[in-house]
C-alpha cells in the first residue's frame, strides 16, 4: 500500500474518532442509573444503563469468551456508546473502530486486517526504571524501556515549572533533534510541571515513543539540573505495535506511516510470549481494549468464525460490534439471521438497543457539538439545526455546524445565526436530497 493511501486512511480515522470527542463517559451515578445529560452523553437511558452494567461486567472479569452488539438505526449513538465505554473502562484502554466494509477495501487478507485490528485493541502497560534528570527549574527526562531485540525505543519529556525558560530549552531541544535527523512535530512535549500539557512551536502536544539510542543526545544541558535517583516509568503500546516494531528494522517508522504490510506468524507468537513472561514478572499489566466493528452485516462467514474464534483467546479485546439490519443474508452463505450474524456468535453476544433521538435529545446532542467545536450558535439556528436533524440525520446536522461557522465568520459574525444555517443547507446536500437528485438526473438520461 503507498503511504498516501495509508496516511487517507489514518485521517478518515481520526475524523471518526473526532466526531465523538465529546464523550467522556457513560454518564452513570453510583448506582449505575444515567443522569439525564452527563459525561457528554444525552438521553438513550436504557441503552446506557445496560452498557454500564457490561462494563461492570467486565470490570469483575465475568465476560471472558462473549461479545456485545449494539444494535439500532444509523445515528442513534452506536459508536458514541462504545466509545463511552471504553472511557468508563479506565483512561488508557485502547479503542480501535473498524468498519466491516473497510476489511475488504485493505490490501491484505481479511483475517490478517481482523488480527491486526484485534491486536491494535490490546495494550501493554510496561513499568520500567529509567534515569531520571531533574533540577530545580526544569527536568529533561529521558525514557528508555527495555529493548526487545536490538529495537531501542525512547521516550523524551521536557518538563518545566517556568514558561519563560521551556521555550528556550525546548528550542534548543528541537534543534539538536533535527541535527539527529529526527523530524520536529511528533518528538517532545513539554509539560508545565503538575499542570496541562502545553504546546511547543512545532511540537504536538504528547510525547512520542520512537527509535532513537539516547547515547547519541548530548542536549542534556538544563540550567539548574541535576542527574537523580531512578524512577518508575510507564510506558503504554499495543501488541500490534509491538509486532511492527519487530517485524522491520526500521519499524517505529512504518508503524507512524502506518505501513505495517503483513505480521509474519512467528513475531506474534514471539511477542505473545514475551507479553505473558512480562506479565509473569509483574513488568507489564495486559489491558484488554475495545475493538468496535461497525456494519457487521459487511463481515463474512469466515470472518465471523475467526472472530468466534478470536474471542476464546488468552489474548483478547472486548469485543463490540454495530449493526443497524434487521434479518438479513449473512454473506458467504445462502441463509439469513437477524443482523446477517450467525446464530453461534449471536448466541456468545449480549445485545443493546438504542432507539432513534426525539427533537429535545437531539437539540442538546448538538449543543454539546457546538461547545465542542467552539462554535457560539443563537437559539433560533440551533432549532433550524435540531429540525434538520430530525428530518434528515444527526450526524449530518453535526457536519453543518463547523461549515455554518464558517459562513458566519466570512460575513464577520461572532454567532451563528439561521442564515448561516440555511446557507449551508442549501449548498451542502443530505444522503436523501443527494440520491433524490441522482435518481433524478437518471431520468433524463432513461428513455
Ligand atoms: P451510530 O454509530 O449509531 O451511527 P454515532 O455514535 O456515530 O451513531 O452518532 C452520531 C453522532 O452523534 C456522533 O457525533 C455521536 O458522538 C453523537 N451522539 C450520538 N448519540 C449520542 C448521545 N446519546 N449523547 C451524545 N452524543 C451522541
Amino acid at each position: 500500500m503507498s503511504n498516501f493511501l495509508s496516511e487517507v486512511k489514518d485521517i478518515t480515522r481520526i475524523e471518526r474518532t473526532a466526531m465523538h470527542s465529546h464523550i467522556q463517559g457513560l454518564g452513570l451515578d453510583d448506582f449505575l442509573e444515567p443522569r439525564n445529560v452527563s459525561q457528554g452523553m444525552v438521553g438513550q437511558k436504557s441503552a446506557r444503563k445496560a452498557a454500564g452494567l457490561i462494563v461492570r461486567l467486565i470490570k469483575q472479569g465475568k465476560i471472558a469468551g462473549r461479545g456485545i452488539l449494539i444494535a439500532g438505526q444509523p445515528g442513534t449513538g452506536k459508536t458514541a456508546l462504545a466509545m463511552a465505554m471504553s472511557h468508563e473502562l479506565g483512561e488508557q484502554t485502547p479503542f480501535t473502530s473498524i468498519s466491516g466494509s473497510e476489511l475488504f477495501s485493505l490490501e491484505m487478507s481479511k483475517t490478517e486486517a481482523m488480527t491486526q485490528a484485534i491486536r491494535k485493541s490490546i495494550g501493554v502497560r510496561v513499568k520500567e526504571m529509567a534515569e531520571v534528570l531533574e533540577g530545580e527549574v526544569v527536568e529533561i527526562r529521558i525514557e528508555r524501556p527495555e529493548s526487545l531485540e536490538g529495537v531501542r525505543k525512547g521516550k523524551i519529556t521536557l518538563k518545566t515549572t517556568d514558561m519563560d525558560s521551556m521555550y528556550e530549552i525546548g528550542n534548543k531541544m528541537m534543534d539538536q533533534l533535527s541535527e539527529l535527523g529526527i523530524s520536529s512535530g511528533d518528538v517532545i512535549s513539554i509539560q508545565k510541571a503538575g499542570g496541562k500539557v502545553t504546546k511547543l512551536g512545532r511540537s504536538y502536544s504528547r510525547s512520542k515513543d520512537y527509535d532513537i539510542n539516547t547515547s547519541n543526545i548530548n542536549f542534556v544541558e538544563c540550567p539548574s539540573g541535576e542527574l537523580q535517583k531512578t524512577k518508575e516509568v510507564v510506558h503504554m503500546i499495543s501488541i500490534h505495535d509491538m509486532d511492527v516494531i519487530n517485524s522491520y528494522s526500521r519499524g517505529f517508522e512504518k508503524l507512524f506511516l502506518g505501513n505495517t504490510g503483513e505480521i509474519k506468524q512467528e513475531i506474534r507468537e514471539k511477542i505473545n510470549e514475551q507479553v505473558l513472561l512480562w506479565r509473569e514478572e509483574g513488568k507489564a499489566d495486559i489491558i484488554p481494549g475495545v475493538l468496535f466493528i461497525d456494519e457487521t452485516h459487511m463481515l463474512d462467514i469466515e470472518t465471523f468464525s475467526y472472530l468466534n474464534r478470536a474471542l476464546e483467546d488468552d489474548l483478547s479485546p472486548i469485543l463490540i460490534m454495530a449493526s443497524n439490519r434487521g434479518i438479513t443474508r449473512i454473506r458467504g452463505t445462502n441463509y439469513k439471521s437477524p443482523h446477517g450474524i450467525p446464530i453461534d456468535l449471536l448466541d456468545r453476544l449480549l445485545i443493546i438497543a438504542t432507539k432513534p433521538y426525539e427533537y429535545e435529545d437531539i437539540k442538546h446532542i448538538l449543543k454539546i457539538r457546538a461547545e465542542e467545536e467552539d462554535v457560539e450558535i443563537d437559539e433560533e439556528a440551533l432549532e433550524m439545526l435540531t429540525n434538520i436533524g430530525v428530518e434528515t440525520s444527526l450526524r449530518y446536522a453535526i457536519q453543518l455546524i463547523i461549515t455554518s461557522d464558517l459562513v458566519s465568520k466570512k460575513r464577520k459574525g461572532t454567532k451563528v445565526k439561521l442564515n448561516d444555517v440555511r446557507r449551508v443547507y442549501t449548498l451542502f446536500v443530505d444522503v436523501k436530497r443527494s440520491s433524490q437528485f441522482l435518481k433524478e438526473y437518471q431520468k433524463q438520461f432513461m428513455f
